[in-house]
């Protein structure tokens, strides 16, 4: 995985570090297969970036 460079947390969508203090919702993500719910991989965004690409209203965590 290329999303923990450093030590820092890049975005998977924009490809910048993402950094806390601007962005407070900024998360991981854990991607688990269906069959069988088990984590197979984690990646990290900007809140900003994950909203841009949800459909139209879906809502998210940290706006409700
Ligand atoms: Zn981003």
């Amino acid at each position: 995985m290329s999303s923990d460079l450093s030590g820092k947390f890049m975005c998977c969508f924009c490809l910048k570090v993402i950094r806390l203090e601007e962005d407070g919702y900024a998360m991981r993500m854990r991607l688990a297969s269906l069959s069988d719910l088990h984590t197979q991989q984690e990646m990290y965004t900007h809140s900003t970036c994950l909203k841009e690409r949800l459909y139209g209203d879906f809502n998210v965590w940290w706006e409700e």
